[in-house]
């Protein structure tokens, strides 16, 4: 009763054609299974499965009069087939296209523009600060958000573009056939502008800003490996633009990406070959001139690029996950130094290490500080750990418990750079930390800038109030030495003191009495 019609076959011609087949089908072998629309009685089409099979006449000597049909509605599988389709293309969080379906479009963009010689846009997108977001208000509102901004995202673009998310809070733009970088310049300001405007999640107003990177097709790579990791590249650049801004992809970027794709290869080998080495920064009391702790600081003696300074691979050491074994090693070598000039009779003082983020997160801190100052015998009041604001603020209930249980067996703590980073004055309470280094910046301005001067004489008031010591770093003239004599602060580091040093060059400044020059002046 109700008409019968393939899927494949959509005109009449082409229906009469497979219903022909079918039955022939059904003569010659007797049976017949495919798949057909059907029509519901109230005018929706479906699937069906449907499956034939001639019923032989016994009495007629074999020709078949009856033939019986089993149809079976697969409207629900194919339903599910479509869904696990969907989900294997799309992002579960945001429903944007994920990985996958992007690189296969992404693909055939290339393929495209090849052909016709146009030009595509690459852009990478980040967002400023998200993991802040995150880890303080919730992986729930971390979602939320994400996909807000995955919704704005794909509202500005044009219908023949792609926004995809790569995971994290991580974003991808394709946008084809553009004329110059100019247009892709626009597309990343209409993109920022797009989610410019706060976010309202669970009764709170988020701003966040991205900042993104641009690699152009042919320009700056003509494969897609090459376009994402120039893209990749170029965002690094914006964030250390500071962020909230766009960056095109250039040649030096495109140096200092491989310079870094080598010291991360390098990186690996650098512990076993000996090539990381710990210089010592004293710190001396402006009282006394007395040496009161000093700073283990790492360098890598690199084979073909001479002494690297933290600032170039650390970073790349924090990425890559390398930083925990590393500050392991740094643990190591500096409680052993400081036994060993304990057992040399030079002054007893603490040494400061520092600390990054992925050492706490990692969960074995306490254990490697435990298993360093055991392997040597040093007391643990001789270790001093340096962290910074950031990591204190950011890194909640684990760090805190971290820090106690290593507080208990009377490590210090000092905070690093202070002053640069965005503590919460009352949550600082809530840590045992004993120590403010006040950052160089704020030093190295003092003498010309009232506010940075203002700054450092309160960290030094409020160091006094919450019963912590003060020391300076980087100071690099009497001057500034003086100034902070006259704001009061405990002590002093920097080149003006002494400049990092090796450990035998620290072992022979210790025994000529090197640091007269900072003891206040008598008379
Ligand atoms: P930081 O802990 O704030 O170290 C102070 C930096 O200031 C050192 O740079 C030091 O050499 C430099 N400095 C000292 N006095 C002066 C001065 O008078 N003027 C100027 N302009 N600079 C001065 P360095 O050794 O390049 O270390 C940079 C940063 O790298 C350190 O900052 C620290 O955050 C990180 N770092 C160093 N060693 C380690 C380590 O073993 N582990 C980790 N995770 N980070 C480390
Ligand atoms: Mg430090
Ligand atoms: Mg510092």
């Amino acid at each position: 009763s109700t008409p019968l019609y393939s899927s494949a076959a959509s005109d009449v011609y082409k229906r009469q054609a497979f219903y022909q087949q079918m039955w022939k089908t059904i003569g010659e072998s007797g049976r017949w299974q495919g798949e057909i629309w059907n029509r519901r009685k109230n005018g929706e089409v479906f699937p069906e499965w449907v499956s034939i099979s001639a019923v032989a006449d016994e009495v007629g000597g074999g020709s078949p009069r009856n033939y019986i049909a089993i149809y079976t509605d697969i409207s629900e599988r194919k339903a599910s087939e479509e869904r696990v389709r969907h989900l294997a293309q799309y992002d579960f969080l945001t429903d944007l296209p994920n990985r996958a379906l992007f690189a296969d479009r992404l693909k055939q963009a290339i393929g495209a523009a090849q052909r016709d010689g146009s030009r595509l846009a690459l852009m990478f997108i980040d967002l400023d600060h998200f993991k802040t977001i995150n880890d303080s208000l919730g992986h729930n509102v971390g979602d939320m958000l994400l996909r807000e901004v995955a919704q704005r995202l794909a509202s500005v673009i044009r219908v023949s573009d792609t926004v995809s998310r790569q995971g994290g809070d991580e974003f991808l733009v394709l946008a084809p056939r553009i004329e110059s970088p100019n247009d892709a310049a626009r597309i990343a300001q209409k993109l920022t502008e797009s989610i410019a405007e706060p976010f309202h999640l669970e009764g709170r107003k988020l701003v966040v800003t991205p900042s993104i990177g641009i690699a152009l097709f042919p320009d700056d790579g003509t494969d897609m490996g090459n376009l994402i990791r120039n893209a990749d590249a170029a965002m690094y650049h914006a964030k250390q633009h500071g962020r909230n801004a766009y960056q095109f992809f250039t040649a030096d970027m495109n140096a200092r990406a491989m310079e870094r794709l080598a010291m991360e290869t390098n990186l690996r080998h650098a512990i076993e070959d000996r090539q990381l080495v710990l210089y010592y920064q004293p710190q001396v009391s402006l009282a006394s001139g007395a040496i009161v702790a000093v700073e283990a600081l790492i360098r890598w003696n690199h084979p073909e690029l001479g002494l690297v300074l933290p600032a170039r691979f650390i970073p790349v050491a924090e990425e890559t996950g390398q930083v925990t074994n590393i500050g392991e090693w740094v643990l190591r070598t500096a409680t052993a130094q400081i036994m060993n000039w304990q057992s040399r009779g030079m002054p007893r003082v603490p040494v400061a290490v520092n600390l990054s983020a992925l050492q706490f997160k990692q969960g074995r801190l306490h254990d490697q500080v435990a298993d360093a100052l055991a392997a040597v015998g040093l007391e643990p009041r001789y270790l001093q750990l340096e962290m910074t604001e950031s990591v204190l603020m950011t890194e909640g209930e684990a760090t805190a418990a971290t820090m106690a249980a290593l507080r208990a067996m009377e490590i210090e703590f000092a905070i690093d750079d202070f002053g640069t980073g965005y503590s919460s004055l009352s949550y600082l309470k809530h840590f045992p930390v004993r120590r403010l280094k006040i950052d160089q910046s704020f030093v190295h301005e003092m003498t010309r800038d009232a506010n940075s001067g203002a700054i450092v004489e309160a960290i030094i008031a409020l160091g006094r109030v919450l019963g912590m010591s003060v020391v300076a770093e980087g100071v690099e003239t009497a001057e500034q030495l003086q100034v902070l004599r006259d704001y009061g602060c405990d002590d002093v580091q920097g080149y003006f003191v002494r400049r990092p040093a090796s450990a035998a060059e620290i072992m022979s400044l210790c025994a000529s009495g090197a640091f007269a020059h900072v003891r206040r002046p008598t008379a």
